[in-house]
């Protein structure tokens, strides 16, 4: 009898996020009881390589200490003693086989051009396939995505070029993903890509040569948090996909496994690409179960070997479940090429089969150092290029006045043209919290601004610059902290409007109406967001709540304006999400007013916009919207307010510092300068640019964007004022930094320290 040459199969690791290796040796085995099958890994780690499945299992030396080519020797002479084929189970390794000269026969993997087609986002071959592909942008820094990603309402996936893909739901998830991508994979440029809504499905697939021989559909019943499939259902292809998808297999000329990835758009039922990956899908075992074997149908075709595929389909659904083997060598100390990398931990999201290790390998080297960017000559365009010069001792915060009040009119200008729209007027109250400084009090003050409050001692400062106290708006859950501050001071004590947090908040205000220690104009409760979590504000979308609200605020009629206050930060949730968050409020609000009998005659529509949502008129449209929303929904509507902080005045100040040292690594180069996370204490999610000037020559440039960073004087290890930054080869000690957008909660924020 013929003896049949082994099958060979790598990635055979089974964790939380497995490789195929096990499901498609199990599938050989099922197809040829005695068949020879053999594991190939990189660590003793890779858990499926204990399986008593495997007749032999060979540990290959980690990525890092051989040459990819000798690397591509070694398995091209494993498979040529014993006339075996491979089915690799890892994307990277495949495409590193395939583009061996020569290439190891027996490698049942697409040729090297195939990985072209395939690599994201994968736009031509997605329209080969019929399949959308979700809106993307290739960035280099958090500050390049942020319009891309603003735009798509913050829901958007940060993807390595080659593996894994991280869920962004605001600035700092985009900031934190970027950096893990850079750190775990090497890539120096990032794809983003926008969120589609809906369920997940799959297409696997065999071929040889461009023949398809084999394929079938899956959908997704159970997933683990990270998304990977649990337990899904099989199901044959249409015949258009399947057309479709024998066209692409021929196009790529296509061998081995393959997977494409899809999501359906929920509502649509358009479905958009996500991945094609050049291997077998972890789950194929679950097919083989279902009546379609597709590593069986490969090595048929490929080695000849007979095989009689199943007539009868099986049960279409498949679970996975967890199971305890002896292990089959001590696996010990982690072998691991990878180590643990920092912020990955390295139970269940470990990557034992060194694939990091190689994708840095394999990344673009750091490409070489472009020249010194070169001068801005009016840095701020208003002539303050000089004000820089002249910051004297480092650090320092330098006040923009003029830069303020531009900003301030816009603000009020906006206010004016979106309630002029809805036909409410609408006033701006400065948010204090954001920068309480004295100079920038006096002038909203003297704009004509009303300020919005989170506390007596902040209305005390706000009553000290020079506002009357019915100019001031009380919000917050610690407003009545400090309360002996209504003793004394804070003048008439008669305020524009007082929100409660919490019903309880409402009732202790009652309370203090009632004893005489304040007066307001308005009272109101602020509701909490329904769609988003927030820990502020009455969540009236539970009934005992919305019934507690009801009847608070029927008492409370005749007394007071009822005022509404939402507060949800645009510049973390995007404008579209914003709106369709206020709107869901409203109707709560509608709600709690109808049944009280009391109209809404003040709402707050908060703050929260970014500088640029300002500048762009992003915040004019969509506070216009709301606007004409509010005057439609609340018909007793006489007042709206804003309450804009940071939009306003973050980029009122910049901090002027000196650079220490300069630190240059093979990872990134690091610029330590004289300032610090106390005098730049917001800098983890800021995206403003940062000038600097050499000492020798004069003129201040913008630094350009990437994957550097700013570290402060401080012994902390998180004092890193600034990421996302390129350090030009000719920046030095004793040169200046200038940290503009150091206005908002980098200043409030502030504290002496090492001072
Ligand atoms: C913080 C805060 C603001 C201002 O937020 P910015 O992000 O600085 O615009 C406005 N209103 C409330 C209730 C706040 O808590």
């Amino acid at each position: 009898m013929r003896a049949w040459p082994p099958v060979v199969v790598s990635g055979v690791h089974s964790g939380v996020n497995p490789s195929p290796g096990l499901g498609v040796a199990r599938s050989v085995r099922a197809a040829w009881p005695g068949a020879a099958i053999e594991a190939l890994d990189y660590s003793t780690e890779s858990t499926g390589a204990h399986a008593d499945l495997f007749d032999a299992v060979h540990i290959m030396p980690r990525w890092e200490h051989v040459s990819l080519e000798a690397h591509a020797r070694v398995v091209a002479g494993l498979l040529a003693a014993r006339s075996a084929v491979l089915i690799p189970g890892l994307d990277l390794e495949a495409e590193v086989l395939a583009g061996a000269r020569p290439r190891p026969a027996g490698l049942l993997a697409p040729p090297a051009e195939a990985f072209e087609h395939v690599r994201k986002p994968a736009v031509a071959a997605a329209r080969g396939l019929g399949l959308a592909v979700p809106p993307s942008v290739v960035v280099a820094s958090p500050a390049d995505a942020e319009p891309f990603v603003a735009a798509h309402g913050w829901r958007v996936w940060v993807k390595g070029g080659r593996y894994e893909a991280l869920p962004v739901f605001g600035l700092a998830d985009l900031v934190e993903a970027m950096a893990r991508i850079r750190r775990t994979w090497g890539d120096r440029r990032t794809l983003v890509q926008a969120h589609v809504e809906g369920p997940e499905e799959s297409i696997a697939f065999a071929a040889l040569g461009g023949d398809l021989l084999g394929a079938c559909h899956m959908t997704k019943t159970q997933t683990t948090a990270e998304g990977k499939t649990w337990g899904g259902r099989i199901g044959e292809l249409s015949g258009a996909d399947r057309e479709r998808l024998a066209g692409f297999v021929a196009r790529t000329a296509w061998s081995g496994g393959g997977e494409i990835e899809m999501v359906r758009e929920a509502g649509t039922g358009e479905r958009h690409l996500v991945d094609i990956n050049p291997r077998f899908p972890a789950w194929i075992h679950g097919a083989t179960i279902a009546g379609i074997n597709l590593p069986a149908a490969l090595v048929a075709a490929a080695t000849g070997r007979p095989w009689r595929p199943s007539v009868r389909p099986g049960p279409a659904e498949f679970v996975r479940v967890v199971q305890e083997i002896p292990a089959r060598f001590p696996v010990g100390v982690p072998e691991s090429s990878d180590g643990p990398v920092p912020g990955v931990p390295s139970v269940g999201k470990g990557h034992p089969s060194g694939m990091p290790s190689l994708a840095r390998r394999l990344a673009a080297p750091r490409p070489a150092e472009a020249g010194d960017p070169g001068p801005v000559r009016d840095p701020l365009g208003e002539g303050l290029g000089d004000l820089l010069d002249d910051a004297g001792p480092t650090p320092v915060r330098i006040f923009l006045e003029e830069r303020l009040q531009r900003r301030l009119r816009l603000a009020a200008d906006v206010a004016e043209r979106a309630g002029r729209a809805a036909g409410v007027p609408m006033r701006v109250a400065y948010s204090v919290k954001t920068n309480p400084d004295d100079r920038v009090l006096k002038l909203a003050r003297e704009h004509g601004l009303l300020a919005e409050c989170i506390s007596l001692p902040e209305a005390q400062r706000c009553v000290d610059s020079g506002f009357g106290s019915a100019d001031l708006v009380l919000n917050g859950p610690g407003k009545w902290w400090h309360r002996e501050a209504l003793a004394g001071g804070l003048g008439e004590r008669r305020f524009f409007a007082v929100f409660a947090d919490s019903l309880y908040d409402l009732d202790v205000t009652r309370t203090l109406l009632a004893d005489g220690w304040l007066g307001t104009g308005t009272l109101g409760l602020r509701l909490a967001p329904v769609g988003f979590r927030s820990r502020f504000g009455v969540a009236a979308d539970l009934p005992a709540t919305y019934a507690g609200a009801v009847r608070r605020v029927r008492d409370l009629a005749g007394e007071h304006r009822f005022g509404v206050h939402f507060h949800l930060a645009p510049s973390r949730i995007g404008p579209d999400a914003w709106l369709r968050e206020f709107k869901a409020v409203a109707a709560l609000a509608a709600g709690v007013s109808g049944a009280a009998g009391a109209g809404v005659r003040v709402l707050d529509l908060g703050g929260g916009w970014s500088p640029r949502q300002l500048d762009d008129g992003t915040a004019g449209a969509v506070l216009t919207a709301a606007a004409r929303h509010a005057a439609a929904a609340f018909p007793a509507l006489e007042q709206l307010l804003i309450e804009p902080g940071k939009s306003v005045v973050e980029p009122a100040m910049v901090v002027v510092s000196s650079v220490l040292d300069v630190r240059r690594s093979r990872e990134e180069t690091a610029v330590v300068v004289d300032a610090s996370i106390a005098e730049l204490a917001d800098g983890t999610t800021q995206l403003a640019p940062v000038l600097w000037r050499a000492r020798s020559a004069g003129g201040w440039r913008e630094l350009p964007r990437g994957g550097d960073a700013v570290w402060g004087r401080l012994c902390m290890e998180h004092d890193r004022p600034r990421v996302g930054l390129r350090v030009p080869p000719g920046l030095a000690p004793g040169d200046r930094l200038a940290f503009l957008g150091a206005g908002a909660y980098d200043a409030s924020m502030s504290y002496r320290f090492g001072a």
